[in-house]
């Protein structure tokens, strides 16, 4: 991370992982561990938790989000969640086009661009998840990859609008796989996007906008990830659920790490 001027952020998908206990235990347990972070933590937790967890992270430095949401206001759309019902739940940011979604629930771009602008809409914060498939990285597509979703997950938002957005850039390949991007090849993928955000929207978002990385991080990667230049923050799945794990991570941005690998 090269830029003052952007603060680091931890963010945690817990999934569909958690009941309500469990979501206390977690928060009790973490609150001492990062009570002295140099990052904003997000922790995006399933909808059943956001009430309680969002009452339990008041007077500590958590910040408790939602994995998804539809893009409708209100309406009969039953099993789905308004952008509103999320607030009202506690909810202060959202995760949206995580790959998840798109592998196994069939979200395009199309649906995803206009869950942001809901998002955007009713006060909450869209955290955008993008990134290229093992096979799209082996035929030489990751760049028109995410130059794609880039394009149609943020089409018709206006630059001012892009300030709130966060991007997350994880590689298919690594999610949930155990294999993390080499912090070089992670810090290429940003460098990309960042340089795209700055041919669509300006220099000046671009070089506002938090860029994080997710895929298999463990507390023994983070370092070396949060290193990179254009790397603001990270995205945390399974290393998420375990309080310690997950303050080990949150406790590594700012720790001295080897030289940054691509400057
Ligand atoms: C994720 O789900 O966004 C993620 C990065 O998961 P994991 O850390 O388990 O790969």
């Amino acid at each position: 991370m090269a830029d003052a001027t952007r603060i680091p952020i931890i963010a945690a998908n817990w999934k569909m992982y958690k009941t309500l206990p469990e979501t206390e235990q977690f928060i009790t347990e973490i609150a001492p561990l990062i009570s002295q972070a140099n990052a904003k933590i997000l922790i995006a937790v399933p909808f059943t938790a956001i009430h309680l967890a969002a009452e339990k992270a008041q007077g500590t430095t958590l910040i408790i989000g939602a994995q998804n949401m539809n893009d409708a206001t209100e309406g009969a759309f039953t099993g789905e969640v308004s952008a509103k019902m999320l607030r009202d739940a506690g909810a202060q940011f959202v995760l949206l086009g995580h790959s998840e979604r798109r592998q196994y629930f069939g979200e395009t771009n199309d649906f995803i661009n206009r869950k942001v602008k809901r998002a955007l809409a009713e006060g909450l914060q869209p955290l955008l998840c993008i990134g290229e498939t093992r096979e799209q990285r082996d035929a030489q597509e990751t760049e028109d990859t995410l130059a794609t979703q880039l394009n149609e997950c943020l089409s018709d938002i206006e630059p001012s609008q892009i300030q709130h957005i966060i991007i997350a850039y994880e590689p298919v390949w690594a999610i949930g796989t155990g294999i993390t991007a080499t912090p070089a090849l992670a810090q290429e993928a940003h460098h990309f996007c960042r340089e795209y955000i700055s041919q669509q929207w300006g220099p000046e978002t671009a070089s506002r906008i938090p860029l994080l990385y997710g895929g298999s991080v463990r507390p023994e990667t983070a370092a070396q990830i949060l290193a990179q230049n254009d790397i603001d923050g990270l995205l945390v799945g399974g290393a998420s659920l375990d309080a310690n794990s997950f303050a080990a991570i949150v406790n590594s941005v700012d720790q001295p790490v080897g030289s940054d690998e691509k400057h």
